[in-house]
């Protein structure tokens, strides 16, 4: 626990702007120089996401969180997968333009290929962001995709890892549609690999366990104080804040919703048990219809 009120308001309000602007800096840079993806992109992410996980142990939000609750060890499971998996796609799908036909291709002249790259990642940014928006809150319509999407809102304590505790099926309907359109589009590929990258290190931020905030720009950011609204046990609680970058969408479609009392321990999770072991929570969503 830190005792310096200076250090601890440097941490509150320095962490987000410094860790996340600082790697999404050097992401740019990363394609902007045409340094190689691999192994710097996601080297650049692991760096910005230990930082998160370091500074939880030093300015918690709630102490409590900062302790197992029999979810570490399957959480890594979760993340390795879920991570691998996207880049996975990100890899394929972008490879994949070049097998479109002509007339696919054509449409691709609307993509902005001569804007300054950071444009470009941004465009990529929102296209994708909305597309993981309507799916997010599509999930908390449908039952079955409620059922596929129910793990990542079985935690019952929120920090650095639960951003990417999610069932693989879930991960990709989440970001499949936004990240098909930015690339019919004609979003290359070094944009939207850059896009995912900077949004591994903002899905730290959003969940973590650590005391920062981002003041007024949190009507506008998928921070934690914000997301954790979204995370409260009581499913009618939940149906707030589905963004996962921008709470813009949120701010249109009216699911935003913040208060200055903000989710404490013991108020998130959800009501159905979740199995603690990793193979029966992907099976979960399954139980009763094999
Ligand atoms: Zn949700």
């Amino acid at each position: 626990m830190v005792e310096s009120n200076a250090v601890k308001s440097s941490i509150r309000w320095g962490s987000y702007p410094l860790i996340f602007l600082g790697c999404s800096f050097l992401q740019w840079q990363i394609i902007e120089q045409g340094l190689p993806y691999w192994p710097l992109t996601p080297l650049v992410a692991t760096a910005g996401i230990v930082l998160i996980a370091l500074l939880e142990r030093v300015q918690p939000y709630e102490a409590a969180w900062n302790y197992d609750h029999d979810d570490t060890a399957v959480d890594v499971l979760h993340a390795a997968f879920s991570l691998t998996l996207i880049f996975t796609v990100v890899e394929i799908s972008t490879l994949s333009r070049s097998f479109l036909p002509d007339a696919f291709l054509n449409i691709a002249s609307v993509w902005p290929a001569e804007s300054p790259l950071w444009v470009q990642v941004l465009l990529a940014g929102a296209i994708i962001d909305f597309g993981l928006w309507f799916m997010h809150w599509l999930s908390h319509q449908n039952h079955f995709l409620w059922r596929l999407h129910a793990l990542h809102h079985s935690s019952e304590r929120l920090y650095w890892l639960n951003g990417e505790r999610r069932h693989p099926i879930s991960a990709l309907l989440l970001a499949s549609p936004g990240l098909i359109v930015a690339i019919v589009l004609g979003a290359p590929a070094p944009v939207i690999g850059c896009w995912f990258a900077i949004i591994a290190v903002h899905l730290a931020f959003q969940h973590s366990n650590l005391d920062y905030s981002v003041g007024i720009f949190r009507h506008v950011l998928g921070v934690a104080e914000i997301h954790r609204w979204h995370h409260k046990r009581e499913y009618e609680d939940a149906q707030v804040n589905f963004g996962e970058f921008w709470m813009i969408w949120d701010q249109l479609f009216r699911t935003f919703k913040y208060q200055r009392n903000g989710v404490r321990a013991g108020e998130v999770g959800m009501r159905e048990n979740m199995p603690s072991t990793y193979l029966k929570q992907l099976q979960w969503p399954f139980a009763g219809r094999l």
